[in-house]
């Protein structure tokens, strides 16, 4: 089985993508749906949240996630210090689910995983794709679908890893700045070479 990880930027057309490739019958672990996952299946990440960042963060027993994500977003030791003591589970879940496909006898699981690179899950991976898309395409499709000012939509964007810094890490890029037939295509293509076909 070969693991292929898919990543981008904010709005770069991961999902999209991803989408496809569930339609087309391929399995794709979400990395954003197993971040929270892993809050309700290990109560002691909560705790360790709690213990390091203070109870002004919960109300109750669950997490104001809007509240640390503010935090965070601004402050890169406070970052770091919110990842270490997450990131360990969500790399233990991805395993775990990658070696379950194994044992089914997949052949291609695809891990869609925004910070892939930033938090070097790439290198655990055997081929690594790129969602691309130019930054003018980029913040029109974020300022659209999240219903936000250029101003925010730059913010988030900024707090990331440059797109082009990306290209570096990886062994595919799908330029995703055309229509979506396009993209899809580029996809199809990328398939043949997995499957060795190409
Ligand atoms: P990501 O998952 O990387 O944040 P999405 O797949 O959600 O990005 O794409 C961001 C937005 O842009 C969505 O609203 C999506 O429908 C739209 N979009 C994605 N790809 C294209 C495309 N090729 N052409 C037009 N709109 C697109």
């Amino acid at each position: 089985m070969i693991k292929v990880g898919i990543t981008g930027g904010i709005g770069s057309g991961k999902s999209t993508i991803s989408k496809y490739l569930i339609k087309e019958g391929y399995r794709i672990i979400d990395a954003d749906i197993i971040s929270r996952e892993v809050l309700i299946k290990y109560p002691e990440i909560l705790n360790n949240i709690r213990t390091t960042f203070g109870e002004e963060y919960f109300c109750g027993n669950s997490l104001n996630r809007a509240k640390l994500g503010e935090v965070v977003f601004k402050d890169q030791e406070k970052k770091q210090l919110l990842e270490d003591i997450i990131i360990p589970y969500i790399i233990k879940e991805i395993d775990g689910k990658f070696e379950k496909y194994q044992k089914h006898g997949l052949k291609i699981v695809f891990l869609d995983a925004p910070t892939l690179i930033e938090n070097n899950l790439h290198k655990t991976m055997d081929k690594n794709i790129l969602v691309w898309v130019d930054r003018e395409t980029q913040e029109n499709r974020v300022a659209t679908r999240d219903k936000l000012s250029l101003d925010q939509v730059n913010d988030r964007i900024d707090a990331q890893l440059p797109l082009d810094e990306k290209k570096k890490y990886v062994d595919y890029i799908i330029d995703n700045t055309g229509s979506v037939e396009e993209t899809y295509q580029q996809i199809d293509k990328l398939l043949k070479v997995l499957k060795g076909e190409k």
